[in-house]
């Protein structure tokens, strides 16, 4: 008995530990302070001791930071930097207007092309400086906007890294805008703090239980983010300078208050020995931002099941996920289109159907779903609505319509739309981007109207 009992175990163990998923710590620092030049040195610190440690990390870095270490002729610090992964992020962080502001009022096509006449140049001189492309994009502060997620993919970044509140899914990274969205990661974004009470025990504990957590779903994500200059300062570089949006000519800027030396060696061993800590975790290990874009694979799907999806997407417009498939309501559109996958974004507006009759003929629903692939084929966009005639119907209300025809009645009944997906989305438009360098009271709710007008491209990343 006791025998079969051991054995039972052994069983229960192995199969346990097969069926562990890997858990990815994606490490990343926003290496933004371009005022006080110590933040240099600390981040030399930070990517030496974490190469020491055979560790890589993304390093975030601000356009106006990449130039100011060109300036200073700190080679050594963007040598190291480059044995880690560059990330980009944002061409002057806190000048304002930063990103959510100017694009708050812009719509989502002229705001996708604001945002690259705006952020390309930064880009082009981390390239021009590091030698290589930014792997990932990540907004300074909560200056998030959707209209970046075009531009981005124009510019060749494939990967959104940071926090923020405005989408998020089950804390875990998603695809959304084609973009893979390491974002609001909630109780799997952990630091451990430089200041205040909390005990390394309690951090470790936070980890450990997360970790296991995410190994025994089969794998997952855990975010860790700093910044170098929070090493070597006790406030923000932007604080003292650009608060509530104040903008200071570059003669009159402030450096910020510097820790002591003894203070700074401090936080650099809290943050090693919670490396060393993680390392010794089992299955976890340590990703950067492209590893994990190879991790996930593609944003578009291999393979459609017609009737799945017909069924799915004629009750609730909102992502699927099947045995092989990760669909976004925007896959399935397109496969009902007879569309190949491929990447779209969702619509630039909110369409509003103005159809009176609850029934299209056969020929003219013909005619609209040959509409609607010309256009998205020129605009690699869904349409906001769709004509029939003089009159239209909303892309969601198409959509489900689309979904419940049999392609052979006569009539095709006129189904209403669910739009489940928007509510992966804030409906705080002041707390979403509440930063303390964004102007006082500052609320952005157009951003996240559009943010939700994209939800058509929303659904979870899954690991290969
Ligand atoms: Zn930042």
């Amino acid at each position: 008995m006791k025998a079969r009992i051991a054995l039972l175990l052994m069983w229960l163990t192995a199969t346990t530990l097969h069926a562990a998923g890997p858990v990815h710590v994606v490490l990343w620092f926003d290496t933004e302070d371009y005022v006080e030049p110590a933040a240099d040195d600390a981040a030399l610190r930070l990517a030496t001791d974490l190469t020491a440690l055979g560790v890589r990390a993304t390093f975030k870095v601000v356009g106006e930071k990449a130039r100011v270490l060109e300036q200073r002729g700190r080679w050594g610090v963007v040598r190291a930097l480059a044995l880690h992964e560059i990330g980009y992020h944002s061409n002057f962080h806190s000048i304002p207007p930063a990103p959510a502001l100017y694009l708050r009022d812009l719509g989502y096509v002229e705001g996708a092309a604001e945002f690259e006449r705006r952020e390309h140049a930064g880009m082009l001189d981390l390239e021009r400086i590091f030698g290589v492309r930014p792997s990932c994009y990540g907004q300074p502060g909560s200056s998030w906007g959707p209209q970046s997620n075009t531009a981005l993919r124009r510019m060749g970044i494939p990967v959104y890294l940071d926090e923020g509140t405005q989408v998020g899914l089950d804390n875990q990274p998603f695809w959304y805008g084609g973009l893979l969205y390491i974002f609001n990661m909630g109780r799997y974004s952990m630091r451990a703090p430089l200041d205040g009470a909390a005990t390394m025990a309690s951090t470790y504990e936070r980890f450990d239980r997360a970790a296991a957590e995410l190994a025994a779903r089969g794998g997952g994500v855990i975010s860790i983010y700093y910044h170098p200059t929070e090493f070597v300062t006790t406030e923000f570089w932007d604080a003292v300078n650009f608060a509530k949006g104040a903008d200071r000519e570059r003669a009159d800027w402030r450096r910020p208050h510097r820790r002591t030396e003894a203070d700074s060696e401090r936080c650099y061993g809290i943050l090693r020995a919670y490396v060393e800590h993680m390392k010794k975790v089992p299955g976890v290990r340590f990703s950067t931002a492209r590893e994990m874009l190879q991790l996930y694979g593609g944003p578009s799907p291999k393979s459609l099941n017609r009737a799945r999806i017909a069924q799915h997407l004629s009750a609730r417009q909102t992502f699927l996920l099947t045995q092989q498939e990760s669909l976004s309501a925007a896959d399935m559109l397109l496969g009902l289109l007879g569309m190949d996958p491929q990447v779209v974004d969702g619509p630039a507006a909110r369409g509003v159907s103005t159809l009176q009759s609850d029934s299209v003929p056969r020929a003219a629903f013909e005619r609209a779903k040959a509409d609607t692939i010309s256009f998205i084929r020129s605009n690699q966009r869904l349409p906001a609505e769709v004509w029939l005639g003089s009159e239209k119907l909303s892309i969601g209300d198409f959509a489900a319509t689309l979904a419940a025809y049999d392609g052979t009645s006569a009539i095709a009944s006129v189904r209403r739309a669910n739009l489940e997906f928007e509510k992966y989305f804030s409906t705080d438009p002041q707390g979403s981007f509440s930063w303390p360098i964004h102007p006082e009271g500052f609320s952005a709710p157009q951003l996240l109207e559009l943010g939700r007008l994209q939800g058509w491209t929303l659904k979870p990343a899954r690991l290969r």
